[in-house]
């Protein structure tokens, strides 16, 4: 039975239609839809519909966000901003719970409604953090599908103890395994990796791994990695964040280790950094691998960057691509929607029946127009209830 009935709108292929809405998800997508007249109607004006955003890495446990501005004075090497972050935690008493709702919900007003966050475990906070952002996930159950992932900043292997709480973590319920630069963190990149599958075989959990490793490095660790994909048979269920690697090898060493990551159906997350070397979308396109979008960390003690805006996300993966045509431009938006969905695994994503009804309305030509000119978000729907409209959190859900 429908609940609501979102009329005149029109979807990313230019058709106008109707959207009748039942029990938290799309019920029929059409033209001239029909409903009783008791229920509730949204008049969608010939906006643009694109579907519920999905930010597919970042750090909702680190975010200094609606916070004073965290002023950084830290130094250049990875280390220096693990061990930075570790230790303005302890002093500042920066509480977790608190920030990440408050990004979580910034990026609800924006229209994103599904999020993977990486959450650190280490052995000064133990599991701390993660429980933080699941309190967070329980408060906006409904409204925001959060998944976490256990992820040793601090490294695996280099703080004994760090194994034991990882696997603590997936028991108490992280969706999702953690991991990061085998050679260059931990120093032992093949005891790292088995540490690592062995607890994501043990709990039947995916796995999403940091490598920042460039060039030949990235190159090796990622081989290691790949072997032990095809070992345990986790297709379709790793994640490599970042490969810095691929924007730093020769054309044969790419051309090689994209053919296996599609053959392992293994997805990259790329946040279109303009200072580091990247993966390419259009050869991963060609090579049939997914490649998908998240910001990283947002205004925390790593960056002073980032937005909850998935749209300016999209628009980066654009620029850092050199994306002009409109048809380009979808790619890039399939980065912070379908294909990000499909990597994280978010069930019941899109715009046909069966689906959420997670729905975003903007004022834009098409998709290519709503990334390259970051269009404010009109009216957004999640679980098939308004939550937002004209780029405010309706008070019931703000509270
Ligand atoms: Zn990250």
């Amino acid at each position: 039975m429908t609940d609501m009935l979102l009329n005149d709108v029109r979807l990313p292929d230019g058709a106008a239609v109707d959207v009748a809405i039942s029990r938290g998800r799309i019920e029929r997508v059409g033209p001239n839809l029909q409903a009783p007249a008791h229920v509730a109607r949204e008049a969608g004006a010939g906006l643009l519909l694109l579907p519920g955003l999905v930010e597919g890495h970042t750090h909702l446990d680190k975010t200094t966000w609606e916070s004073p501005w965290y002023v950084n004075q830290v130094g250049p090497a990875l280390t220096d901003r693990i061990d930075n972050e570790r230790a303005w935690r302890a002093a500042s008493g920066h509480d977790a719970a608190s920030h990440s709702r408050a990004l979580a919900l910034a990026f609800l007003r924006e229209g994103t409604t599904r999020i993977r966050s990486h959450v650190d475990v280490d052995t000064d906070a133990g599991l701390r953090h993660l429980e933080a952002v699941h309190a967070t996930r329980e408060a906006l159950a409904g409204l925001i599908e959060i998944q976490t992932v256990a992820f040793p900043q601090s490294g695996l292997l280099g703080r004994p103890g760090t194994a034991a709480l990882l696997d603590l973590a997936l028991a108490q319920g992280a969706d999702v395994l953690g991991g990061l630069d085998p050679c260059a963190i931990d120093r032992d990149p093949a005891q790292s990796l088995d540490v690592l599958f062995g607890l994501a075989d043990k709990h039947g959990k995916p796995l999403d791994i940091h490598l920042h490793e460039p060039g030949d490095l990235g190159a090796f660790s990622l081989d290691l990695i790949l072997d032990r994909v095809q070992a345990l048979d986790m297709r379709g269920r790793v994640v490599i964040s970042h490969a810095f690697c691929l924007g730093g090898v020769d054309a044969k060493r790419l051309d090689g280790l994209l053919k296996r990551l599609a053959a392992l159906d293994v997805a990259l997350l790329t946040t279109a950094p303009p200072s580091r070397p990247v993966p390419a979308l259009r050869a991963c396109r060609e090579a049939g691998v997914t490649l998908f979008g998240g910001n990283d960390g947002i205004r925390d003690t790593w960056t002073p960057y980032g937005s909850p805006d998935m749209l300016a996300r999209a628009m980066m993966i654009g620029l850092r691509n050199d994306l002009r045509r409109d048809d380009e431009i979808g790619w890039a938006f399939d980065c912070v929607s379908g294909a990000a969905a499909r990597a994280c695994g978010f069930a019941d994503y899109g715009l046909t029946p069966g689906a959420r009804a997670d729905l975003v309305l903007v004022a834009a030509s098409g998709v290519a127009e709503a990334v390259a000119q970051r269009v404010p978000r009109r009216l957004v729907i999640s679980g098939g209830a308004v939550v937002a409209r004209d780029g405010r959190l309706l008070d019931s859900v703000a509270a």
